[in-house]
């Protein structure tokens, strides 16, 4: 890590220290929440299409199954590090937590770029990554899912190696698969549904005027693309910039999704879509708009810029993406947070649906993923809001307080401190 301010795994154990301080955890408590449980290593040996191997490196963190099986997304990723997963560890423990989804967290990663490798190296990959941890996942154990860069596909080459190592059928393994091998409906666009039904719940509670409301979204991946495609059904509300690794475009009129995603197909980018005007992706969090959604990656919105972001609403649907610093800022200048961890989980939400379906053998209909994960996404909403509200906090610490609190009682439960 290049910065340690900016190290996600220091953000993520000071967002844990002011929550410990609050709840006046006793110091056990808080150390053993402090850290990963566990951390898992590997080295993967794969044979790229040139006849060499090449060793790629890997992880898997859980960080707490007190609350039941680890749950948590595998990142491939260039620049990925440990701590990143850590973090990315310790947030999904509070996430199922705060969703009361009965899962304790965890996070999986490998340092590579998908961009640069074939469809047979990536599979090759999947399954090294799924030879080296096949112990140690399962439908009870620990349940990985898609995350930056990975999609169905991934998942379906690192459950069919995981069903051939155990020689048996668990499809509640992995989720976010194929609805072939026992995907959910409804999974594929949950992340960006459920960020939009909180969304909805927040501008009722600001008075805002949603028909009235302009959005910019940055990220165009799985969950930037969902929320521009549902914004305007959800919430009536006009997407009017998005971005993505190469840049961004705004268009004052509205950005039809589908047709940004046609362009980025044919193009590799968003860049240069018809009629619309370029911008960089520091410049799309600042522009005047009512509701601003990082949806990439985490620590865009810093002690630099935080005092230019013009938006009242700020839904965090990317995970991590605002420094303690610039949080500071953002409660001082009356910005209200939609904090990662509540905001991003509908597609914890329905990877838990996924499973409940796998594990019964009984699936749903599109309606009923929808209807439930509104459910859970609005009592979840509820509960920060009350829980800032009673402690004088900002939503982020009350969402802490609301998951950290349940993680140590279930934690005292089993008699573990
Ligand atoms: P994705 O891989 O589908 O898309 C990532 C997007 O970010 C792409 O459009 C990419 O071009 C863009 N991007 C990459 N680097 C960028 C940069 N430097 N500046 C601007 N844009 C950049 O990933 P995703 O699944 O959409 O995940 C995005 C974020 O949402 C991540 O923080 C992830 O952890 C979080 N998240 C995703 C899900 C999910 O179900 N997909 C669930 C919870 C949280």
């Amino acid at each position: 890590m290049p910065n340690d301010k900016l190290n996600p795994f220091k953000i993520a154990q000071e967002q844990l220290d002011q929550t410990a301080q609050i709840l006046k955890l006793e110091p056990a408590l808080h150390e053993a929440l402090r850290w990963p449980m566990r951390e898992i290593h590997v080295l993967l040996p794969v044979k790229m299409d040139n006849g060499k191997t090449e060793i790629f490196k890997g992880f898997r963190v859980q960080y707490n199954d007190a609350r039941g099986p680890c749950k948590g997304g595998i990142r491939f990723h260039p620049e990925e590090t440990i701590d990143t997963v850590r973090a990315l560890a310790a947030w999904m423990t509070w996430k199922t937590a705060l969703l009361d989804l009965p899962f304790g967290g965890g996070k999986g990663g490998v340092i590579c770029n998908p961009k640069e490798l074939s469809a047979g190296e990536l599979e090759r990959i999947c399954r090294a990554y799924i030879d080296q941890l096949a112990f140690a996942l399962g439908s009870d154990k620990d349940i990985p899912a898609p995350d930056v860069y990975t999609n169905p596909q991934i998942m379906a080459w690192m459950l069919d190696e995981f069903q051939k190592i155990k020689g048996s059928h668990d499809p509640g393994m992995i989720t976010g698969k194929p609805l072939a091998i026992g995907g959910s409906l409804g999974r594929e666009d949950a992340t960006g549904r459920g960020a939009l039904y909180v969304i909805k719940e927040a501008a009722k509670l600001l008075k805002m005027d949603l028909k009235k409301c302009k959005v910019a979204i940055q990220g165009f991946g799985n969950a930037g693309y969902f929320l521009a495609k549902l914004c305007p059904e959800i919430l009536g509300a006009k997407v009017i910039a998005v971005s993505d690794s190469k840049g961004g475009i705004v268009l004052e009129s509205g950005l039809d999704a589908d047709k940004v995603m046609e362009h980025k197909h044919k193009n590799g980018s968003v860049d240069c879509f018809p009629n619309s005007k370029k911008i960089s992706n520091a410049e799309l969090l600042e522009l005047d708009v009512d509701i601003l959604i990082p949806a990439a990656l985490e620590n865009v919105v810093t002690k630099e810029n935080a005092g230019k972001i013009r938006a009242k609403l700020l839904a965090e649907t990317a995970n991590g993406p605002t420094t303690p610093e610039a949080d500071e800022i953002l409660f001082k200048n009356n910005i209200f947070v939609i904090p990662d961890f509540l905001c991003n989980a509908g597609g914890v939400t329905v990877s838990y649906f996924e499973w409940v379906q796998n594990v019964s053998g009984l699936y749903w209909e599109e309606e009923e993923v929808h209807k439930r994960l509104e459910e859970k996404m609005v009592k979840a909403f509820g509960s920060v809001v009350e829980t800032a509200g009673k402690y004088k906090v900002n939503n982020r610490m009350g969402a802490y307080i609301v998951a950290v609190s349940r993680v140590a009682e279930a934690m005292k439960a089993r008699g573990w401190v």
